[in-house]
């Protein structure tokens, strides 16, 4: 298997991911809008430990999540893009899809958080939609 890899926009930083993909979701709570620019926060989980980072240091942000726990995102310094996020009691670390080098195979399994979506967000015929967070009323 070949190793995923990532990065930024402007290449200051570069990661690759040494282990399986344990899941991809969107999230579409109001902070998670805010890091993707108006959408969802579309992210791949792998396990925290599998995580390699190549090259650049990303800038981090510690705030509380609508969930209540603690969540810090990073995003590259330089150009801004959005590179992942780690929350406390989670082994995973939700890379944002959109910095993968090819992220066309990462459609969500699961969108959390639709009770803050707007309504033209869009998702898939037949998704799995939940109000809050994973495991919470499904709509
Ligand atoms: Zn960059
Ligand atoms: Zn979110």
């Amino acid at each position: 298997m070949t190793a995923i890899e990532g990065g930024c926009y402007c290449g200051a930083i570069r990661y690759r991911l040494n282990g399986p993909i344990a899941g991809t979701a969107a999230c579409h709570c109001r902070k998670c809008q805010y890091g993707a620019g108006g959408g969802a926060n579309h992210s791949a989980l792998v396990a925290r430990d599998a995580f390699e980072l190549l090259r650049g240091t990303p800038v981090a942000h510690a705030s509380k999540a609508d969930s209540g726990t603690e969540v810090v995102r990073t995003f590259c310094g330089t150009c801004g893009t959005p590179l992942y996020s780690d929350t406390p009691n989670l082994p995973f670390r939700a890379v944002r899809v959109g910095s993968l080098d090819d992220g066309s195979r990462m459609a969500p399994s699961v969108h959390v958080w639709m009770e803050a979506a707007p309504p033209w967000h869009l998702t898939e015929p037949n998704a799995v939609c939940f109000v809050q967070g994973p495991g919470s009323r499904r709509l």
